[in-house]
C-alpha cells in the first residue's frame, strides 16, 4: 500500500564528503570554530584524504558553496560527530545545526565534482587566489560598536587595522579564505569586540558571462587588493521552512525526498537507485500543501515552474499538452527544478472518469512526459491534491509519483505552532493565551487559523481607529502606533466570527 511506503523515511544513504553539520551558536566563538574554518574528526579528515590547514570546497543548501580550511585537532572532546562549523558559516551555506553539508578535498575529486553535469553548485576550479575583496562593516553591528564606545564615527582606516587586519593575519603567512559575495563574517580586535562584516564583492579578475553561475570565491594572500565598504544592512536568510506550522514529520519526509536528491543526486547514482522524480502530496484543503511547496522552492533556491491544474485544462485545442510539454522542457533547461502542479485532480483525472477525447489526451501526455524525465536529470516534480483518489492510478505508479505524503489537519500542538506562526510580527497583550486558543480551535486548518489572526489584528485596529486622526495629513504618531496591541478579547471577537 502506497500509504504506508510513504510513511517510512528513505534509508539513509553513504557518501564519505557527506556530513552532518554541527552548527555553533550565534554571537559565541567559544567553541573556537572560526567562521573560515571547518573543523574535521581526525577519522573523517583520513577518509577524506585532507589534512590539517588544506583548503577544502564545503556545499551546503541553496546553490551555496564556499572554501574554508580544514582544522583537524588531535582530540574532539565530548561529541561524536564528524564535522563543526561556526553560525556564520552555516547561515553562509544556508544550513542548520544537523543539516547535510558536503565537503570535498580540493584537486582531482573538486574537479570531478565540477565536471559533473547538474551539479547545483559550480566552485573556481582551485581555491585561488582572489584579486579583491571588499568588506562592508553591518550596519546594526557597527551602530553597537560605535554606540559602546561613546559615539563617535569610526573611520575606514581604523576598521581595516583593528578588524581586518588582524582577521587576514596576513602577516604571518597566514591569509584567509574568502566566501562569495553575501556572506557574512565575524572579526574580532584585540580588545575582543566583535563587528559583523559582509563580503559585499569579490573579484577573481575573470570576465564572466552573465549567467554563469560560477561562486566567485578563493583565497586572500598579500596580493589581494582589500577594501573597506560602506554600512550595508543586514540581510535576513529566508526561512521558508519556519513558516510552516504543525507539519514538522511531513517537512522532514518532503526534505529527503525532495530536497536531498536535487543537492546530492550522486546519492542515488552511487547506491545505484534511481532518484525519485515526483511526490503526491493529498490532504484537505487549507493544510498548507502550497505552504510547503513554497517553502521548498525557497529553501532549495531550485528554479521553479508552476502548472496550476484548472488553469492549464481551461486553454483550447491542444495548447494544453504544448504548456505541459513546455513545463517539463523548461525545469530540464533550468535544473536543478521543481515542477509544482496544484489541483493535480483537474489535470489528471482516472482515465475511465475522463470526460471528453481532450482529458484524455492530457493525462496520456502527463503520462509521457513524467517518464521521458530522466532520472538524474534533477527536476522533481511535485503535485498537490484534495483527492487522491480520482487521480489516475498510473500516475501513482513507480518512476512517476512514486510517493506520497499526506499533509493532515493539525492537531492541537500543530495548531499553536501555526498560530505563533502567524502572530510572530503581531504585538500581543499578556492576556492572550495562544495554548488556549490552539484549545479552542479543534478541527481549524492553517487557512483557518491564519484567517483567525488577521480578523483579530483587524478588529484591533478597527478598535483603535477612533484615537486616529484619519484625514490628518501627517503620519500617525508613534504614540497612538504603540497602543495597537491585540488583546484577548480581539482574538474572542475573530473566534465568534
Ligand atoms: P493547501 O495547498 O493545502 O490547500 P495552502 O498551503 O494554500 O493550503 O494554505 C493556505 C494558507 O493557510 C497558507 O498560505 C498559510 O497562510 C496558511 N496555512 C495553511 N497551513 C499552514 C501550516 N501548516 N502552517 C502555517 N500556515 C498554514
Amino acid at each position: 500500500d502506497s500509504d504506508n511506503e510513504a510513511a517510512e523515511a528513505p534509508q539513509e544513504l553513504y557518501l564519505p564528503g557527506l556530513l552532518g553539520a554541527n552548527v555553533g551558536k550565534k554571537n559565541s566563538n567559544k567553541s573556537g570554530v572560526e567562521d573560515s574554518k571547518v573543523v574535521l574528526t581526525p577519522k573523517k579528515a583520513k577518509e577524506l584524504k585532507v589534512a590539517d590547514g588544506d583548503v577544502v570546497a564545503i556545499i551546503g543548501r541553496r546553490r551555496r558553496a564556499t572554501y574554508a580550511i580544514a582544522s583537524v585537532p588531535s582530540k574532539k572532546k565530548g561529541s561524536n560527530s564528524n564535522c563543526f562549523i561556526s553560525h556564520n558559516l552555516a547561515s553562509n551555506l544556508r544550513i542548520r545545526d544537523g543539516d547535510k553539508l558536503k565537503v570535498v578535498a580540493l584537486g582531482k575529486d573538486a574537479a570531478d565534482a565540477e565536471e559533473r553535469s547538474g551539479d547545483m553548485v559550480l566552485l573556481t576550479k582551485d581555491a585561488e587566489v582572489v584579486s579583491s575583496v571588499t568588506y562592508s562593516p553591518i550596519e546594526d553591528s557597527l551602530n553597537n560598536l560605535i554606540n559602546s564606545e561613546g559615539g563617535d564615527e569610526i573611520e575606514d582606516e581604523e576598521l581595516m587595522e583593528r578588524f581586518i587586519e588582524p582577521y587576514l593575519n596576513l602577516e604571518d603567512d597566514g591569509g584567509s579564505v574568502v566566501a562569495k559575495s553575501g556572506s557574512v563574517v565575524t572579526m574580532k580586535d584585540e580588545n575582543g569586540k566583535t563587528l559583523d562584516f559582509m563580503i559585499s564583492h569579490v573579484d577573481d579578475g575573470e570576465e564572466r558571462e552573465e549567467d554563469d553561475d560560477t561562486v566567485v570565491a578563493g583565497l586572500v594572500d598579500t596580493s589581494t587588493d582589500v577594501i573597506v565598504g560602506g554600512a550595508t544592512p543586514r540581510v535576513e536568510v529566508g526561512l521558508g521552512y519556519d513558516s510552516v506550522g504543525g507539519c514538522g514529520k511531513s517537512v522532514g519526509l518532503i526534505r529527503e525526498l525532495v530536497e536531498l536528491p536535487l543537492r546530492f543526486p550522486e546519492l542515488w547514482t552511487t547506491a545505484g537507485v534511481p532518484t525519485p522524480k515526483g511526490v503526491l502530496l493529498h490532504g484537505p484543503p487549507g493544510c498548507g500543501k502550497t505552504l510547503i511547496a513554497n517553502a521548498l522552492v525557497e529553501e532549495t533556491g531550485a528554479h521553479v515552474v508552476v502548472i496550476n491544474g484548472p488553469e492549464i485544462m481551461a486553454r483550447k485545442g491542444g495548447e494544453s499538452e504544448a504548456n505541459l510539454r513546455q513545463a517539463f522542457e523548461e525545469a530540464q533547461a533550468k535544473a536543478p527544478s521543481i515542477i509544482f502542479m496544484d489541483e493535480l485532480d483537474s489535470i489528471a483525472p482516472k482515465r475511465e472518469q475522463a470526460q471528453g477525447e481532450t482529458e484524455k489526451r492530457i493525462v496520456s501526455q502527463l503520462l509521457t512526459l513524467m517518464d521521458s524525465l530522466k532520472s538524474n536529470s534533477n527536476v522533481m516534480v511535485i503535485a498537490a491534491t484534495n483527492r487522491p483518489n480520482v487521480i489516475e492510478s498510473a500516475l501513482r505508479r513507480p518512476g512517476r509519483f512514486d510517493r506520497e505524503l499526506e499533509i493532515a489537519i493539525p492537531d492541537e500542538e500543530g495548531r499553536e505552532e501555526i498560530i505563533k506562526i502567524k502572530t510572530k510580527d503581531m504585538k500581543l497583550d499578556d492576556d492572550v493565551n495562544l495554548h488556549q486558543i490552539a484549545m479552542d480551535t479543534h478541527g481549524y486548518v492553517g487557512a483557518d487559523l491564519s484567517q483567525l489572526t488577521l480578523e483579530a489584528a483587524l478588529q484591533c485596529i478597527r478598535s483603535n481607529v477612533a484615537n486616529f486622526d484619519v484625514d490628518s495629513e501627517e503620519p500617525i504618531p508613534d504614540e497612538a502606533l504603540d497602543r495597537l496591541v491585540v488583546t484577548n478579547e480581539h482574538f474572542m471577537h475573530a473566534l465568534s466570527c
